[in-house]
């Protein structure tokens, strides 16, 4: 988290996760499942650990995986970027970010990003000693606001780093959306980069990566991640794809960041992205079953619930409940209930965090029963 100061503190996610732990509560702060993801993904971690596959894979990402991140990219969104100099694995989708980021910009640039936004965007813009304008998303669909938008673009923006599907707000951008994102780009002359970590779990409606728009392949890097697609947070396989001479400048940075990524994780997840549609289409209908039993449970509990068309988070409002301030309620709430949340103005700037201060995002990807046990703690706050 980049405090007001400047400085560097503990992120949002670490200091919810040890509150929870302390005090034994329900952690629907950070968003990781509590089941593992495929028993296929992990026979073939074994498996490649099992065949020596324990050294160094090579820096851009072993052939198998980069292989099946462009056919994974043609069977969903037609797209078929070169698997040999248009992709790259990385180790997460966070250095992917980060690589990017400070690939392409200089002290002095402006990055813009709509808010509330990612923690680590503003921890990383800042790093680079660029500037972090922001366009506000807000309640009740927390879609862009198209001219506070194009008003926050100038002649020196560098790179839109978009989030869609949205944490924290959950939300899902039309192709209308994406499509001024494009026109503003381009006019500005600006790259874009778009974190899609959460391009398999929307409900009810399609992801449309930005990279299929057209006049933004030649200036959009698109990244993701096993993580959430796969429900294997910790082992930290991310990639990216876009235009050649854009990836190659990422990977030079990469090299001195963490130089490779986990070698027997990335022969797995090869595995995974090769799984039939069924597997795909499941995981998003499990967990909208999951976000109506939060919802449900949360609007019990006499919140303001936003529903979410995507992600694995619900924002709620405590005004309702006569609480103005979330980052408070989210430090108390452990002790007070057994159940920890994030704050959301800690994914903004000032004034968006005054904006934001009534509201919570809590996360649903947990099993029906730990969601049901969340909402009676919550119901017992009023
Ligand atoms: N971007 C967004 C929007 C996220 O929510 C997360 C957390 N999954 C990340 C990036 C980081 O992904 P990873 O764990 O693959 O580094
Ligand atoms: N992406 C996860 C979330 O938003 C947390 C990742 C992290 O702990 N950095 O909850």
């Amino acid at each position: 988290l980049l405090s007001a100061d400047g400085s560097l503190g503990v992120t949002i996610f670490e200091e919810m996760t040890t509150l929870a732990m302390s005090t034994g509560a329900i952690n629907l702060g950070q968003g990781f499942p509590d089941e593992d993801g495929p028993a296929e993904i992990k026979a073939a971690a074994q498996a490649a650990i099992t065949a020596g596959a324990n050294q160094y894979a090579p820096g851009k990402g072993i052939p198998e995986l980069r292989e099946a991140i462009a056919a994974h990219q043609e069977r969903f969104y037609r797209l078929t970027p070169d698997p040999q100099t248009e992709v790259i694995v990385t180790t997460g989708a966070t250095e992917a970010i980060a690589a990017a980021l400070l690939a392409f910009i200089e002290p002095g640039d402006e990055v813009l990003t709509f808010e509330p936004f990612y923690d680590s965007y503003g921890a990383i813009i800042g790093l680079a000693g660029a500037k972090h304008v922001t366009a506000p998303l807000l309640a009740p669909d927390f879609l862009p606001d198209v001219d506070a938008m194009e008003s926050a673009f100038s002649e020196r923006t560098k790179v839109v780093l978009l989030n869609n599907p949205h944490n924290p707000t959950g939300a899902v951008f039309p192709r209308e959306v994406l499509e001024r994102v494009v026109e503003l780009a381009r006019k500005y002359d600006a790259l874009i980069l778009s974190d899609e970590v959460y391009e398999h779990l929307t409900f009810g409606v399609l992801h449309l990566p930005v990279a299929g728009i057209p006049g933004a392949a030649e200036r959009t890097v698109t990244i993701s991640s096993a993580g959430k697609t796969f429900s294997f947070t910790g082992w930290k396989i991310g990639w990216l794809s876009g235009p050649a001479h854009l990836v190659a400048a990422i990977r030079t940075v990469k090299q001195f960041l963490s130089y490779s990524s986990g070698t027997p994780f990335q022969s797995a997840i090869a595995v995974g992205l090769a799984l039939p549609d069924e597997f795909y289409t499941g995981i998003a209908s499990t967990l909208q079953h999951k976000r109506d039993i939060l919802a449900e449970g949360l609007r019990a509990a006499g919140f303001g619930v936003y529903t979410p068309q995507g992600t694995y988070f619900i924002n709620v409002d405590t005004e309702p409940l006569g609480i103005d301030d979330s980052v408070d309620l989210a430090r108390r709430l452990p002790g007070l209930v057994g159940v920890a949340a994030i704050p959301v103005p800690v994914f903004c700037h000032a004034e968006g965090a005054e904006r934001t201060r009534s509201l919570l995002r809590f996360a649903f990807c947990k099993k029906t029963e730990v969601l049901e046990e969340a909402a009676a703690r919550l119901a017992t706050l009023r």
